[in-house]
């Protein structure tokens, strides 16, 4: 876990490096972080699963009892932790390893408080403009791949290649249904649609870095797709993509 292991404090590089960088963006559930893990794996690349950065951000903020439109606030609070990321892939099914003040907050980050109120924290364009820098700092420094809601399209928009997944709404609960049983969480159907929905409908229709399609991404609807399927189809994009950047 070590070197693999960034301090959120230690940031302040920009970047113009875009190669060995693949961009996966997409809304809730459609399968991004297992083909962006199986990808990091593949390729011995960095995985930066930039939701949890946004989820960390507002567990800090519930847990001090910051109002979550405070953006201030949240970002000393954030500066005052010790948060940790661990950007090396295990078991694809597991979540990011996240530590916050030494203690492991990985699932407390998944909880349902968290998931309702994530997408209000990520609306701040200070907040995003505070992960945004640690985020490049990350992919100036590691051959990686990012995964989240704006990494092709603001916060890496020269990476190598861009993919945007998608799927059909009940084939999105289904899988988020099934890694929150390997996670050993539950939440009923009703309720795990209720929350991709409003997720989606908030983080499409913000205004600062909204969910988009980047430019130049190829988008994959993964609604009819094998797990292996998709993987291989990004593979395929990603080693053409290559073999043109040394061409
Ligand atoms: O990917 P995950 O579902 O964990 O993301 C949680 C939330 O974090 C998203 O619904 C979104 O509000 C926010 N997010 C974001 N930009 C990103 C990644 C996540 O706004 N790049």
């Amino acid at each position: 876990m070590e070197d693999k292991n960034i301090k959120i404090a230690e940031q302040d590089t920009d970047i113009d490096n875009n190669i060995n960088i693949i961009t996966i963006d997409g809304p809730a559930g459609c399968g991004k972080s297992t083909i962006a893990k199986m990808l990091a794996k593949e390729f011995n690349l960095i995985y930066v699963d930039t939701g949890a950065m946004y989820r960390a951000l507002t567990l800090i903020a519930l847990e001090n009892n910051i109002d979550l439109n405070d953006e201030d606030s949240i970002i000393q609070a954030a500066e005052k932790s010790n948060l940790e990321f661990d950007y090396s892939v295990g078991d694809i099914n597991k979540y990011t390893k996240v530590m916050l003040n030494g203690k492991d907050i990985t699932l407390d980050i998944r909880s349902k408080r968290v998931g309702d109120a994530v997408s209000i924290v990520s609306k701040l364009s200070k907040v995003r403009k505070y992960l945004v820098k640690l985020q490049r700092k990350i992919a100036f420094k590691y051959p990686c791949i990012l995964e989240g809601r704006d990494t092709g399209s603001v916060v890496c928009p020269s990476a190598i290649c861009k993919i945007y997944l998608t799927a059909n709404i009940n084939e999105r609960v289904n899988r988020r249904e099934k890694q929150l049983c390997e996670n050993n969480q539950t939440l009923s159907r009703e309720q795990i649609k209720y929350e991709i929905e409003k997720r989606d409908k908030i983080d499409s229709s913000r205004e600062d870095s909204p969910l988009v399609i980047p430019d130049g991404a190829t988008v994959i609807d993964t609604s009819n797709m094998t797990i292996n399927e998709v993987f291989n189809s990004v593979k395929k994009i990603y080693n053409e993509k290559l073999n043109q950047s040394i061409n």
